[in-house]
């Protein structure tokens, strides 16, 4: 059977570059009936945090990748005195040295940083102490060939590859070799993971043949670049997939999203369902240029997978930024003041108008706060020579209506538009920020209608004290 693993280490917030490792390990194993095995990489004690493990796990089953359909989550850090023994062994074999050169030692020998370990303690016959690195004996010639289902096959020259420290003087196991342990005896068939590993593998490969089991098949996907096709980081870029979460884009949108990144479906499509991802998805077919992560495009997405939603699914997953619960951006009205029924009463017209779920916030705040929201900017730009005069007929025109709603309301305001040679977006401008804080927002007559009478004409009078 199929194994694969997706290996976080958690010392930071769920990049999005892992969500898309994680989602392409996760259909390899559903596409082979194999299995998914999640292992937190937690063996730098100095920057791991144990809410970044939680959050890889919220995270990942936000995305679809839920907790108890997986094997794990084993913590690499439990199985230390594995990977001590391995590199014992590897010692034990003759596979790997003792080595108590400084780096500046070597540097100093080589006269160049860039070269790598000289191989200077290689037959010293140091035994373990004090200030000793045990590096792995790499072969001087012939060629490290890796198998890799996106890359095709990457060679490496053994000569080039240096001699690489696998355990530190207190005996603990780097991270290359740990890594190799683990899968070994996770017993995983498939490594996907992005290519900044790629030059890990040739020493990983040969870490693999020297503890005697056959290596994985690999593959390395695309870096992921931001707009100025520098790779992400979290220091510039939006990268963490909680962050896009907060914000209100949807899971569905995100993974449909993901996978784009390096890959797209048959038929020129980039919408697509999951099944769709899930049947068609295939390693051989994940190009190597970078993938750009093109958050406008994503956004754009993400209104469409809004607009495909139920009006009713859309009036849930609005919920938590209406009540609190999400906080970006957090609802600045009184709790007790949101009213259910007058959201339901604008949900379709704002679920056509929003691209990210968070924005529902500033679409709908005049209706749960006594005064509209101040806006110095829109009021400047509605409030022109004339509004006065515009805001008082229309109060005048909508006080005498019988009906409340928004066809009578539109046909007043165009009465009073008529009577001073006005199209209609010039008398709008004025009533909307009046009565809604802002220029631009939900269709204005329904946003009336729903309001109601008493509280439009007290604002329409507000706007003239
Ligand atoms: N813990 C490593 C990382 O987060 C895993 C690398 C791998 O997938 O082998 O980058």
């Amino acid at each position: 059977t199929v194994r694969v693993r997706f290996a976080p280490s958690p010392t930071g917030m769920f990049h999005v570059g892992g969500a898309r490792s994680a989602l392409q390990n996760w259909i390899v194993a559903q596409q082979t009936q194999g299995v998914f095995v999640l292992r937190i990489e937690d063996t730098d004690a100095a920057r791991n945090r144990p809410e970044w493990t939680e959050g890889i796990l919220s995270a990942l089953d936000w995305i679809g990748i839920k907790r108890g359909t997986y094997e794990g989550p084993h913590y690499q850090s439990s199985y230390a005195a594995d990977h001590t023994a391995a590199a014992t062994r590897l010692y034990a074999e003759g596979r790997a040295y003792y080595c108590d050169c400084t780096r500046e030692d070597a540097v100093a020998r080589t006269g160049n940083k860039h070269t790598g370990y000289d191989g200077f303690c290689r037959d010293r016959g140091l035994g373990p102490g004090e200030g000793r690195a045990l590096r792995f004996r790499t072969p001087d010639e012939g060629e490290t060939v890796v198998v890799d289902l996106v890359r095709g096959e990457p060679t490496f020259e053994n000569r080039l590859i240096e001699d690489f420290v696998i355990a530190r003087s207190d005996g603990s196991a780097v991270f290359l070799l740990a890594n190799v342990v683990d899968d070994m005896s996770m017993g995983i068939t498939h490594v996907i993971r992005a290519e900044e590993h790629l030059p890990n593998t040739p020493k990983q490969q040969l870490l693999w043949e020297a503890l005697g089991v056959k290596p994985p098949v690999w593959a390395h996907v695309p870096v992921i670049v931001n707009e100025k096709r520098q790779k992400l980081s979290k220091r510039r870029d939006k990268v963490a997939l909680e962050a896009y979460r907060d914000e209100g884009y949807l899971a569905d949108a995100m993974r449909n999203y993901l996978m784009l990144l390096g890959w797209a479906p048959s038929g020129d499509r980039e919408i697509v369902p999951w099944s769709v991802v899930e049947s068609e998805f295939r390693l051989e077919d994940v190009n190597h240029s970078p993938a750009f992560f093109d958050v406008k495009k994503l956004r754009a997405f993400n209104g469409e997978y809004i607009r495909a939603l139920s009006e009713q699914d859309f009036v849930a997953a609005c919920a938590p930024w209406l009540h609190g619960t999400q906080t970006i951006p957090a609802p600045p009205w009184r709790p007790e003041a949101f009213d259910a029924a007058l959201f339901a009463a604008v949900a379709p017209l704002a679920q056509t108008r929003i691209a990210v779920l968070g924005e529902i916030v500033e679409y709908v705040d005049f209706l749960f706060l006594d005064e509209p929201p101040a806006d110095d900017a829109s009021w400047a730009k509605a409030m022109k020579e004339g509004a006065a005069d515009i805001l008082d007929a229309a109060a005048e025109e909508f006080g005498a209506l019988a009906t409340w709603t928004a066809e009578p309301l539109k046909a007043a305001l165009e009465r009073v538009g008529e009577q001073r040679g006005l199209k209609l977006g010039k008398t709008q401008a004025p009533i909307r920020v009046a009565v809604t804080g802002r220029t631009v927002g939900l269709p204005l007559f329904e946003s009336l209608e729903v309001l109601g009478r008493e509280r439009v004409l007290a604002r329409l009078a507000a706007a003239r004290a």
